[in-house]
């Protein structure tokens, strides 16, 4: 790396640019096995955030490797880089004032650390998705489970490869008993408790 590289501190501090938004930064990563309800939790929260008037941004799934990673594969190295770029990807969008949503499977400790560790303490949410492995795969919503029991998908998380479950996380869901609106309501309070939103005064 070049040493003449110097980082700049910007006039407009990310706390005052949150501000207005009645918000503090902070990113919410959702982690859990594959259909174990991250997109549809992460999308539904944004969706009432937006609603709220909060201002929020989501980062879901494959779409990031269509761009931004697409020179990535599924090597142990390419997967711990494709979570190091999304958490750096987090941070920028954080640093913007954003409630960031990040919904990937992230399924090793390590990785879900690196991010953390990238994060002002309290600003980093692990939101565990505790559906069982039988629910997720009676879902299947992607037909990835049974492809990955016919061997025709390699190093599946949860059939092949570990899930490594968070030891302390924020937030524990389970789609298998919680509804959406359960889910949703329960990261609303936390957020509210945490003042991460701020309620409006009408
Ligand atoms: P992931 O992003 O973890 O792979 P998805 O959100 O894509 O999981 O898939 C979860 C599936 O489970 C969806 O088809 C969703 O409609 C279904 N589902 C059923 N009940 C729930 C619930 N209470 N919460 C979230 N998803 C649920």
């Amino acid at each position: 790396m070049s040493n003449n590289i110097v980082w700049h501190n910007h006039k407009v501090t990310r706390a005052e640019r949150a501000a207005p938004k009645n918000q503090h930064p902070c990113v919410l990563w959702f982690t859990g096995l594959s259909g174990s309800g991250k997109s549809t939790i992460a999308n539904a929260l944004d969706v009432a955030l937006y609603q709220r008037g909060y201002h929020t941004f989501l980062l879901d799934g494959d779409n990031v490797r269509h761009g931004l990673n697409k020179d990535l594969g599924f090597s142990d190295e390419d997967r711990v880089e494709n979570i190091r770029r999304i958490g750096e990807m987090s941070k920028l969008f954080a640093d913007a004032g954003l409630i960031v949503l990040s919904a990937f499977i992230s399924p090793f400790t390590s990785d879900r650390r690196m991010v953390r560790n990238l994060m002002p303490a309290g600003e980093f949410i692990e939101v565990f998705m505790d559906t069982p492995i039988e629910t997720c795969e009676d879902r299947d919503p992607k037909g990835l489970y049974e492809k990955a029991r016919a061997g025709q998908i390699k190093d599946f998380t949860g059939i092949d490869s570990p899930y490594e479950v968070p030891e302390h996380p924020e937030v524990v869901l389970d789609t298998s008993s919680q509804t959406v609106d359960q889910c949703v309501e329960q990261l609303l309070e936390y957020l509210l408790e945490r003042k991460l939103i701020l309620e409006r005064q009408e």
